[in-house]
């Protein structure tokens, strides 16, 4: 039987997130919530970039929430793994969803997966970064 490359794709995408999730232990990064269900392997170096790689250090496992906060560039994540968020969202007043969402997030050190082989690869993270800053 042939498999379609989109197919490929999906079964590529799914051992991404099993790989990714198991390696933070099924909890974000960033607020460190448990529930698989609202937890995504999200890529560092954006999956639709030609040299994006699924494997483990171009992950990171984050809540959906921290995902889009991620993808929308509301925060970043230093090659350090120090997460900044965009200061205009520093400035908003807001519920408690967005104080301790977000911005009590801010400087804090993102959780890294307990072997270092795995922790997000400082390059990927730099260049996203980059990224993070030329967008606010
Ligand atoms: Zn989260």
């Amino acid at each position: 039987m042939q498999i379609t490359r989109s197919v490929r794709q999906r079964l590529h995408q799914r051992g991404f997130r099993e790989k990714v999730l198991a390696a933070y232990r099924d909890s974000c990064s960033l607020c460190r919530l448990k529930h698989r269900e609202l937890l995504d392997a999200a890529h560092i170096t954006p999956d639709i970039e030609p040299d994006s790689r699924p494997v483990i250090n171009n992950g990171i496992a984050l809540c959906k929430l921290h995902h889009a906060a991620f993808d929308k560039f509301i925060l970043g994540i230093t090659p350090d793994y120090i997460i900044h968020v965009r200061r205009d969202v520093l400035d908003e007043e807001d519920g408690p969803m967005l104080l301790h969402g977000l911005k009590e997030l801010h400087n804090s050190h993102i959780v890294l997966p307990s072997s270092k082989v795995h922790w997000p690869k400082q390059e990927y993270l730099e260049r996203r970064y980059q990224k993070f800053r030329e967008a606010i």
